[in-house]
């Protein structure tokens, strides 16, 4: 139960997997214990945690861990060296002397395989049936956790993948601007944790702020894609990109798109109430469009896109400065100036040489 408890508590894949090997370890007395997780991509076994080992990658068919994800069986191995299930080689590598190990395949609701449960050493004499026992309910309830981590991981993960499709579908396939909404969604986060809001809102401007120019994909691409300065009838038809955008994203069900649909639709008003659609002013502008519009504006100067000059960090951040009150919230601004070493990480890291 206490171990349940642990467990319903953690849902971060690499912190599920230290709580599980900590209590084990504790809970029979061994030296080392692992959750190695089945990576079906490669086809590798991993573990992120393994007592005083760093990360350790192997192939899905090899060594006792291998072997219990083969058979789907548990492994007790007493005299290793006079095991031929055993091979000596990582022993050899690494100086460590092997004495005994306990295996436990760890299967999902499916009876298919999601890592491998493994205790090494244990410090006085052998695994007894009641210990072993006691790691197979270990090991069942890790499972189970340990499946709902990575399908929740995935989940982000595809969401993360949709995001950047539907931003690069509307028109982000310039070079230098591709990853703007990445960019976009990475300064918005660091603003938002700067001024203190809450770890969830942060990572959900971190999504949402991306989508800030999905609304483009419903302006005509020549609008866009034009150089030259554009007619009044077009700057219309392009500033629509926020509206378009509110009615594409927006579902009252789901915090994220609810999110993503203010920032398209206010990302171009402006603190002193001069900017559109609605010229809204100060605090009636959601402070989620308020940040992604000094992240947007900071990128666009800074990006090195091929079809224009870009500015360096400084010269943007002085630009953002000069225009406080007047674009942009001048308290956001302030936050945003205090992390320049974070910026210029983002802005290395994210910009193509
Ligand atoms: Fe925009």
């Amino acid at each position: 139960m206490e171990f349940g408890k642990i467990l319903s508590r953690v849902h971060d894949l690499d912190k599920l997997l230290i709580s599980v090997a900590d209590y084990a370890k504790k809970l029979v007395n061994v030296d080392r214990c692992s959750v190695f997780v089945y990576d079906e991509k490669t086809h590798e076994l991993f573990t992120k945690v393994a007592h005083g080992v760093d990360e350790i990658r192997i192939p899905a068919d090899q060594g006792i861990v291998g072997l219990t994800a083969k058979t789907k069986e548990i492994q007790v191995i007493n005299d290793p060296y006079d095991d031929v299930r055993f091979s000596t080689e990582v022993d050899k590598r690494t100086g460590y002397v092997t004495k005994n190990i306990l295996a436990i395949p760890l299967l999902d609701s499916n009876e298919n395989i999601v890592g491998v449960f493994q205790a090494i050493n244990k410090l006085e004499g052998v695994f007894t049936l009641v210990e072993i026992d006691m790691l197979i309910l270990v090991a069942t309830q890790a499972s189970g956790a340990i499946e709902k981590a990575l399908l929740f991981a995935k989940i982000i993960e595809t969401q993360e993948k949709i995001i950047t499709k539907l931003a690069i579908a509307t028109g982000y396939n310039d070079d230098g601007i591709q990853n703007h909404p990445k960019r976009v969604g990475l300064y918005s986060e660091l603003i938002a944790k700067t001024v203190g809001l809450d770890k969830k809102t942060s990572k959900l401007l971190l999504s949402s702020a991306p989508m800030h120019d999905t609304g483009k994909v419903g302006v005509p691409e020549y609008i866009i894609k034009k150089k030259d300065k554009l007619t009044n009838e077009e700057l219309a038809l392009l500033k629509n990109h926020t509206t378009i955008g509110y009615n594409l994203l927006y579902d009252k069900d789901d915090e994220l798109l609810k999110i993503a649909a203010i920032i398209a639709k206010e990302h171009h008003e402006k603190y002193d109430g001069s900017g559109y659609p609605d010229g809204l002013k100060g605090e009636e502008i959601s402070v989620y469009a308020r940040i992604t519009a000094i992240a947007d504006v900071f990128d666009s100067l800074t990006a090195r896109a091929s079809n224009k000059q870009s500015w360096d960090v400084d010269t943007s951040l002085s630009f953002l400065t000069h225009m406080k009150g007047r674009h942009f919230d001048p308290v956001l601004v302030d936050a945003f100036m205090e992390k320049k070493d974070e910026i210029t990480e983002i802005f290395s890291k994210y910009n193509y040489e």
